[in-house]
């Protein structure tokens, strides 16, 4: 059997060891100490912006800690894009609030401006203006920053970045997860860079951030014994998984510029396909990291893409649907939903195809080499 090709697999760049082996050498094996303080640092320095970076054990602990933060009670209503991973959604259950998804508008596949309105005013007629929105920028491409933040401060709800695939990607030169009121990165073993598993939130002011930090580390007020008058969290990054995302940082640039190659290996591959085409940037103000590249058949042509992906299983190379909405998961199945059928379709016609940071020449023939029999079956047969 030829070597399996990963869709999305851990790099790591080398320097990772020497601050691993620092926290061993100083017995700081412990959820706090050097590199938590040192990651937070090196984040805040790469995304400018004057953001407060704390580091926490997940992006999805970042989502939830970042409703606490807002203030979401049981029974608000927070809206959330359909077209994402569930972990975007799941912290909104954790408070005992109602999501209501929203769906994607075609330049970016992220919330789509108009149905994101439609679903505040719903929420409004209810006498519950939503309590915040969630904002991703999927596969690492930017949402609509500008209609997004002016239907937010127009009705005077936060907005929460979920930027945990989109770490070096930007918007006119500014940063993804500095947008929202409270940005989300993830450093779980399948994203840009990794910590193994962990995740940060990004914050506008120090305050801000102390609080956060608080809270993830089981609020313990200031006193000589432990005294509690807020409900607390375990939510620190362990300083061993903060030096893996040390050394991930000197390369974090390496990885975009790779993950941005991987991008324009399947635009050339796709350009003579009329019935496949690659998600792309819908102008120059949409800088992505392109964390993974996807790819949608045409739906005139209607072909999933689910043979497509049997195919290349068939092969040892892993690809994957693109995520199935929100708003079609059964645990999700009694939540009201804003929109049309463009996060449907990108479901049933999407592909994501292998996008590590360290694919190979070789790697790239096979795949090359299956998706010129599969189209190529297709075309003799239609
Ligand atoms: C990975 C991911 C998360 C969750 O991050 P974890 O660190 O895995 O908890 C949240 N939202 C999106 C869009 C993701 O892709």
């Amino acid at each position: 059997m030829n070597k399996k090709i990963w869709l999305s697999s851990p790099h790591m760049g080398g320097g990772e060891m020497k601050y691993i082996t620092e926290a061993f050498d100083n017995n700081w094996v412990a959820p706090l100490g050097p590199n938590v303080n040192g990651l937070e640092k090196d984040l805040e320095n790469f995304l400018g912006h004057h953001i407060h970076v704390a580091a926490l054990s997940s992006g999805t602990a970042a989502i939830h800690l970042s409703l606490v933060l807002l203030g979401v009670q049981a029974g608000d209503y927070v809206i959330c894009q359909s077209l994402t991973f569930s972990a975007s959604a799941n912290p909104i259950m954790y408070m005992g609030a109602y999501p209501i998804f929203v769906d994607s508008e075609k330049d970016t596949w992220n919330l789509c401006p108009d149905a994101l309105e439609e679903a505040i005013k719903f929420g409004i007629s209810k006498g519950k203006k939503p309590k915040a929105i969630i904002a991703v920028c999927l596969y690492g491409m930017p949402y609509k920053v500008e209609d997004i933040t002016e239907i937010a401060e127009r009705y005077e709800i936060p907005v929460i970045e979920d930027s945990a695939e989109a770490l070096g990607s930007s918007y006119k030169n500014q940063k993804c997860g500095t947008f929202g009121d409270l940005g989300v990165l993830s450093f779980n073993g399948n994203k840009i860079i990794t910590t193994s598993g962990g995740g940060a939130l990004t914050l506008k002011n120090d305050a801000f951030k102390k609080q956060a930090v608080f809270l993830s580390t089981q609020a313990k007020d200031d006193a000589p014994h432990y005294e509690h008058t807020t409900i607390g969290y375990n939510y620190q990054m362990s300083n061993i998984c903060a030096g893996i995302g040390r050394g991930q940082m000197e390369v974090l640039d390496q990885r975009v510029a790779q993950r941005r190659a991987n991008h324009k290996f399947y635009k050339e591959l796709f350009k003579s396909k009329e019935f496949l085409s690659v998600h792309i940037e819908p102008s120059n103000d949409y800088f992505s990291n392109h964390w993974l590249s996807v790819a949608q058949f045409n739906p005139e042509m209607g072909i999933s893409s689910e043979d497509l992906i049997q195919t290349f299983t068939d092969q040892n190379i892993e690809t994957r649907p693109i995520w199935k909405p929100m708003h079609l998961q059964p645990v999700f199945r009694n939540a009201a939903y804003f929109g049309s059928t463009l996060s449907e379709t990108l479901f049933k016609y999407g592909i994501c195809l292998p996008s590590g940071s360290n694919l190979e020449n070789g790697d790239r023939e096979r795949i090359a080499e299956v998706l010129e029999k599969y189209l190529f079956k297709f075309t003799v047969n239609s």
